[in-house]
């Protein structure tokens, strides 16, 4: 074992090799040096192990790996040929060309970002944004924050601390990611009281747990699942006649939150935050990335008054959004303004895509790439906690895996290995590739990377 120590170089040797001397020009030379000494270390532990000592060549290689593999800036582009036009681990929405072109704007210099230029004075960084959400929903005011998860936390923080607030049993949910009510609520210093059994909650319960202690009703949308059969849920406009009643203020969490009917699409009615506005509901909010298909962002609007406390409170500033996403957001809301949402914004440009356009995709990707591709019918979802359970037809590329020796699950991991990586779906023994969440110029790339994989 001894001898095998011996064999392995020292980290100054090893940096002296070409292919070091080469990485050490590109990168920083403590950089390297670091590498280079985890690289010789994990082989020491190697010999220790009984095995053979790599040689400098095999040492220098793994030090080449890791630093490609560790060194390259992140997120990476991806393909989604998923189908999921809401997925959550690819990075949510794709933004507009405008919403792109506002960030570089926004990045590239300094901006009005809380200037105001009439005054040459201090200005508010919701100025940008509070008018557009305003119109678009008819909201009294605005403001928006880092996502929805820190608007729920600021809204209950600034109008429920140290209060209760009622919510259904079957709405105390967990909404993925870790993302659960009652938690929430208890970091906001708010008491949740549950009210009503899993499937059916009746107005009378709301009513009954209301005490000299209650700060607010809560509804919060079941975006990412669905209670079928035997339920019950009040209407909107019951819970906001209570809270009237009560005066105590309705908090209505809509999570994906679209400004577009989706049954225009053929989907089931996602709740809009227009008819919230209109029930009468005090403060409402939802996401900047799900269907209204812009940033990351936490949109809230409601009453003015309401609205202006969450803004003072001092949570405001730890939950704040930063300029870029406020540039896209403004950007992705203009599309709204101008009625081009279905043309401009890719969310809805995908859940709006036509089956006959989703089939000639994929007849034309099978005729390129050739046996054993063929296609198939399928079905695309929206994802992202929106419209669970409903589905878009689609037309699939499929790739049958029965007769590969590396499997659907190899051939989707080789496909997930190209440049840029493209992730695609397993079904029944096929890997299946959905034309709807593909971009128009990524659609060469995809055939390509399959092509390869295939070979
Ligand atoms: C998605 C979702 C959230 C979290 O929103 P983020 O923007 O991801 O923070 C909160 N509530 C509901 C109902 C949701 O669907």
């Amino acid at each position: 074992m001894a001898t095998g120590y011996r064999r392995l170089p020292s980290v100054d040797r090893l940096l002296s090799h070409p292919a070091m001397r080469a990485l050490a020009e590109r990168y920083s030379r403590e950089a390297v040096t670091d590498l280079v000494r985890q690289v010789i270390d994990e082989a020491r532990q190697t010999v220790s192990g009984g095995g053979e000592a790599p040689s400098a060549e095999t040492l220098a290689e793994r030090v080449e790996s890791k630093a490609k593999a560790m060194w390259q800036s992140g997120p990476r582009p991806v393909i989604n040929a998923t189908g999921v036009i809401i997925h959550t681990n690819l990075g949510r929405a794709p933004l507009s060309r405008e919403a792109l072109e506002a960030i570089l704007q926004a990045a590239r210099g300094y901006s009005n970002l809380e200037y105001d230029l009439e005054d040459g004075e201090r200005g508010s960084r919701q100025a940008h944004i509070r008018h557009l959400l305003a119109q678009l929903t008819g909201a009294e005011d605005a403001l928006v924050v880092n996502n929805n998860a820190s608007a729920v936390l600021l809204a209950l923080a600034a109008l429920a601390q140290g209060r209760e607030v009622i919510v259904s049993r079957a709405e105390a949910v967990e909404i993925g990611g870790g993302f659960r009510i009652p938690d929430v609520m208890r970091q906001s210093g708010a008491t949740l009281v549950e009210v009503g059994t899993t499937n059916r909650t009746y107005i009378s319960d709301y009513a009954e747990a209301i005490t000299p202690n209650t700060a607010a009703l809560l509804k919060v949308h079941a975006s990412n699942f669905r209670i079928s059969g035997f339920t019950h849920a009040p209407e909107l406009s019951e819970l906001v006649e209570l809270g009237k009643v009560h005066a105590l203020p309705v908090i209505y969490d809509l999570g994906s939150g679209c400004l577009l009917d989706t049954v225009r699409f053929g989907l089931a009615h996602e709740p809009m935050p227009q008819e919230a506005m209109a029930a009468g509901v005090s403060l409402t909010m939802f996401s900047g990335d799900k269907l209204l298909g812009g940033p990351q962002a936490g949109l809230l609007m409601g009453q003015k008054e309401l609205v202006q406390r969450l803004s003072r409170h001092p949570l405001a500033r730890s939950v704040r959004i930063d300029k870029l996403s406020l540039a896209a957001l403004s950007a992705t809301l203009l599309h709204y303004v101008k009625d081009e949402a279905v043309e401009k914004v890719p969310v809805w440009r995908m859940v709006a895509a036509m089956e006959k356009d989703l089939k000639a995709k994929a007849r034309r990707w099978a005729a390129l790439i050739g046996p054993p591709a063929m296609i198939l019918k399928g079905e695309s979802t929206i994802g992202g906690g929106s419209l669970p359970g409903e589905v878009l037809p689609t037309w699939l590329l499929a790739i049958p895996c029965t007769d590969l020796p590396v499997g659907a699950e190899g051939l989707a991991a080789s496909l997930r290995a190209s440049t840029p990586p493209v992730v695609a779906r397993i079904l029944d023994e096929r890997l299946v590739l959905d034309p709807r969440t593909v971009l128009p110029e990524e659609e060469k790339i995809l055939v390509q990377a399959v092509k390869g994989a295939l070979s």
